[in-house]
């Protein structure tokens, strides 16, 4: 999946256009730049590819999820629906402007599971958060439909599927909002660096001037202009930027690496009767970044993650006993760890998640191993990968 495997001398030129300008900044000093606008040339070529009227880059993915929901007025004590698997920058966002992260249970499509969200609906529940993760979506179309039942926005956490679709629209462009990460790690990569996408003109609006401590961005005169409402500095840097204008021109070389690389893998794990697939929602196109599969029990999954990596095959995922990407390690947020005081509305209003109930995620989550499909490997790398990880598996069973 990471960019950074494909780091080149595209990147490096982009770079140095801004290092020759000195203006590492986006706004203004627009004498000085040399017509270079990094954040600008980005956002537009997003705004292309995703099929949105409105990209807003900002300084990282967290960022990009924070100013997403501040811009549609999110605050303290409304309830933002999210799934038990993802990454914890979900409630961080969701914490930061004081709101209240609901843990929902996830199903085989490792993402939110409707039937789940519905029951958790209140009156308080402004947003339905799907995450995207490890390359595939949500079911769009149910989410879409309880949104419009409740009159909810939906909030398409893109992070790690960008550049996958369902129904032939581009991920992330199909909700009110929708986000991306060009952390380091990410599909494509700014070093750091994330993006909200809209086409909603008052969101946008909301989030170039939230971003930018609310400056209004009227006019030639950052000392002059208006600050209609309070603001913050999620703003990314022309240099981050400019990594992303050489990325992005790649994103379509590297899904198409990744499908290739996940085909082959998959065809061979198809193989084995024990595996099964995690399951991509009608008319959904992955990313392939990673490749998804379940086990029969919790304890052949554990068995076989050890074997793989005792075997050297890096890069598989056991989420299940992970730090940062499943509920069951977030004590942090369980026993409530803040270094200040939190908002009253967040103490109260937060559901006690040490007596939680997330069997049903567990029952997947459990029997999953995600292998991370890499752009640099070679043909024979794949073959050579693909017949060690089935006769590691055939020995289990
Ligand atoms: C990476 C990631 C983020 C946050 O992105 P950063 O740029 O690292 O802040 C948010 N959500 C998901 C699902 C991610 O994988």
């Amino acid at each position: 999946m990471p960019g950074f495997e494909l780091f080149g001398d595209k990147e490096k030129s982009e770079v140095e256009k801004v290092l020759d300008t000195g203006v590492l900044m986006r706004y203004g000093f627009d004498g000085m730049r040399d017509g270079q606008w990094k954040a600008k040339e980005l956002e537009a070529a997003l705004a292309n590819r995703m099929e949105v009227s409105h990209v807003h880059l900002l300084s990282s993915g967290t960022a990009a999820l924070t100013v997403a929901l501040a811009s549609a007025g999110i605050g303290a004590g409304d309830e933002v629906i999210m799934p038990t698997f993802t990454f914890v920058a979900s409630f961080e966002s969701i914490l930061a402007l004081g709101a209240i992260p609901v843990l929902v249970d996830v199903d085989d499509t490792l993402t939110l599971n409707p039937k789940a969200v519905e029951k958790s609906i209140t009156d308080k529940t402004k947003v339905i958060m799907p995450v995207h993760m490890c390359g595939s979506m949500a079911d769009l179309d149910a989410l879409k439909a309880l949104c419009n039942k409740y009159g909810l926005l939906l909030l398409e956490d893109a992070c790690q599927a960008i550049g996958g679709s369902y129904k032939g629209k581009p991920l992330g462009s199909i909700g009110d909002l929708g986000c991306f990460s060009f952390d380091y790690v990410k599909t494509i990569t700014c070093g750091e660096g994330g993006a909200m996408v809209t086409n909603n003109g008052d969101y946008y609006e909301n989030a170039h001037k939230y971003s930018d401590h609310g400056h209004d961005h009227i006019g030639n005169d950052r000392g002059a202009e208006q600050h209609p409402f309070l603001g913050y500095n999620f703003r990314i840097s022309e240099l981050n930027a400019a990594v992303g204008c050489a990325q992005i021109l790649r994103l379509n070389e590297f899904i198409t690496i990744q499908e290739h690389n996940y085909t082959l893998l998959r065809s061979a794990l198809a193989q084995i009767p024990q595996v099964s697939f995690r399951r991509v929602p009608n008319g959904g196109v992955e990313n392939y970044s990673f490749l998804n599969f379940f086990l029969p029990s919790e304890e052949i999954t554990r068995k076989a993650h050890k074997a793989l990596g005792e075997n050297g095959i890096d890069a598989c995922f056991y989420w299940y006993d992970n730090n940062w990407h499943y509920y069951r390690k977030w004590e942090h947020l369980t026993n409530l760890k803040s270094l200040g005081k939190l908002p009253a509305e967040v103490k109260e209003g937060l559901p006690d998640y040490s007596k939680s109930d997330f069997s049903n995620s567990d029952h997947w989550i459990s029997r999953t191993i995600s292998c991370l499909i890499k752009l640099s490997w070679t043909e024979a790398e794949v073959e050579k990968r693909a017949q060690k990880i089935i006769s590691v598996l055939r020995e289990l069973f």
